[in-house]
């Protein structure tokens, strides 16, 4: 297993005490700060700027976790988000090897944005991590690119670096109708999907507009304005697209 090497602290954008749809079980959702997409249906816009809203280091985030163990149950843990985890590998890395060590079970929710195979630190981070959460949002790089801000190449490499390294991923996307609920686009996802090894869990995400006022709040242009959530048939039609891969319904 590759060393953990100390990092500075964590730039954290905030906790959620109690989450229940980000990994296994009940878990403790840490969110840091700065995230290198742009994505037009992000809710979490105010997570984008790398500035905090505090500093931790490591020891201090897994003693705020710990103080809601009991709940966790034999699946909960520890989940980090964003933003984008990946961009403070190091100290998540750091984070997950001292959780491991208590017998905590991590999580990393990410979009890999910033994932490079010949990274020590993203290495050290991805072994340290028991279940990856993976959003694949376009996979199309020029389609990607106008959803996000960035293409996709190295969301696509993290997929296959989990599964040659025997790693577990849940993968995930959000259906936004009209923009990324293409049958044939979707198709060729599912197909992405059944390439890989070790993927527990894929779903969709209905697309909802919760995040627009923060947009406005920050004085940001929400180019989604007038789209509405997709229909249990979308995503029904949506599912069938992508294929035989293994899934959980949304309810
Ligand atoms: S990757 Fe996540 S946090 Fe970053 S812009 Fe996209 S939805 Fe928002």
């Amino acid at each position: 297993m590759p060393q953990v090497a100390l990092s500075a602290k964590g730039r954290i954008h905030s906790y959620e005490t109690f989450a229940a749809a980000d990994g296994p079980g009940v878990r403790f959702l840490v969110f840091l700060s700065g995230c290198p997409f742009r994505c037009r249906y992000c809710h979490n816009p105010d997570t984008w700027a790398a500035e905090p809203a505090f500093e931790a280091s490591a020891e201090e985030v897994l003693a705020a976790a710990s103080r809601y163990r009991e709940y966790w149950g034999a699946e909960g843990g520890l989940t980090l988000s964003g933003g984008e985890p990946m961009a403070q590998a190091g100290f998540a890395a750091e984070l997950f090897s001292l959780a491991h060590e208590q017998g905590i079970g991590t999580c990393l929710d990410t979009a890999a944005g910033v994932f490079r195979r010949d990274d020590a630190d993203m290495a050290s981070l991805l072994a340290e991590t028991d279940t990856v959460i993976l959003d694949i949002k376009e996979m199309d790089p020029s389609r990607h690119k106008a959803l996000t801000g960035a293409e996709n190449a190295s969301v696509l490499d993290c997929a296959r670096y989990v599964s040659e390294n025997g790693g577990k991923m849940w993968i995930r996307r959000v259906l936004v109708p009209g923009v990324t609920d293409n049958p044939e686009e979707l198709a060729e996802l599912g197909r992405f999907i059944r390439s890989l090894r070790g993927v527990e869990r894929f779903e969709i995400l209905p697309y909802h507009s919760f995040g627009a006022e923060k947009w406005k709040r920050l004085g940001l242009v929400y180019s989604l304005d007038g789209v509405e959530a997709p229909s249990q048939a979308a995503l029904d039609r949506a599912y069938a697209a992508v294929g035989d891969v293994p899934r959980r319904r949304q309810k």
